[in-house]
């Protein structure tokens, strides 16, 4: 089978030198390969996407030299995609509608002598998944607003343990409890990136996610998916990520790293990839 990577970012800022990288990664990696590369636009948060965003998204990746082998894919257009997904989580039982506001949520979690944490702060404390069919079911006909979530347990008993690979990293186990119930579908949306970002993959036929290491913990939430969804393991790569000087991730705030600014400040291409690469490097280092 072929590689195909993808380059995957979200059309609500400009491209920063993070962005640069990860493009990097993944372009590289496909034509060491004599692969594919991939753009997708993960633009199912309508809320924050701009139209001009897309355009520019393409156009610093082409003044960078990085070359995409198929059209470019918007998730705005595979929502029936996502939504078939989710109905089949539905059908078994492994997501459960979720009605509380986030107000709600923090005020339980307070509440609580021993919230659940994980890696990002605590987790959803599980206050939906108690409620019986017959209230889920008045309050959904009710017209309610609704999330839906992982139920993250029920999950991990049908899927046994599951692990996932990664090039730098190595093998790693699936610790479900990891995030939680994380939201599949969102309530403003319909959807959510954990769910549209698996079945995505798979329809791109995806054989390595390279990615920024921000992104590992999501990956015990891909895997189980993928298990559950009965979509193909990819390879995982979690490049280190390109930090500012304070040695915190780069941000939509860190206007000066982003490569219009650099561009218009009279930097080549090659010396904007240049400043990438100690970490690009270390990123295919194996
Ligand atoms: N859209 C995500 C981001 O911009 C990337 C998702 C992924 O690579 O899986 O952070």
């Amino acid at each position: 089978m072929s590689v195909r990577t993808r380059f995957a970012p979200s059309p609500t800022g400009r491209l920063h030198l993070g962005h640069a990288l990860s493009a990097r990664v993944a372009c590289e990696f496909a034509r060491k390969h004599n692969g594919q590369f991939l753009l997708r636009h993960e633009d199912i948060d309508t809320s924050r996407v701009r139209p001009e965003f897309y355009l520019s998204i393409e156009h610093d990746l082409h003044w960078l030299g990085l070359d995409w082998n198929e059209p470019p894919l918007r998730q705005t257009d595979r929502i029936a995609a996502y939504d078939t997904a989710l109905e089949s989580l539905k059908a078994v039982g492994l997501v459960y509608p979720c009605f509380c506001t986030r107000r709600e949520i923090r005020d339980e979690i307070s509440r609580m002598s021993a919230a659940p944490h994980g890696p990002e702060g605590p987790l959803y404390p599980g206050t939906c998944r108690q409620l019986s069919t017959a209230e889920r079911r008045t309050r959904i006909d009710r017209g309610d607003p609704h999330a839906w979530r992982l139920d993250s347990r029920k999950a991990a008993r049908l899927t046994g343990s599951l692990t996932f690979h990664d090039l730098l990293l190595g093998r790693h186990s699936v610790d479900p409890g990891l995030l939680g119930d994380v939201v599949l579908a969102r309530k403003d949306i319909g959807t959510a990136y954990h769910l549209a970002v698996v079945v995505d993959d798979a329809f791109q036929q995806i054989t390595h996610v390279t990615r920024g290491r921000d992104l590992l913990v999501s990956t015990h939430v891909h895997r189980i998916l993928q298990q559950l969804l009965r979509l193909p393991e990819p390879t995982y790569l979690h490049h280190p990520l390109v930090l500012d000087d304070t040695g915190k991730r780069l941000a939509k705030r860190h206007d000066a790293l982003a490569i219009a600014t650099l561009r218009d400040a009279g930097k080549p291409p090659a010396e904007v990839l240049a400043l990438t690469d100690d970490v690009f490097a270390a990123s295919l280092a194996f």
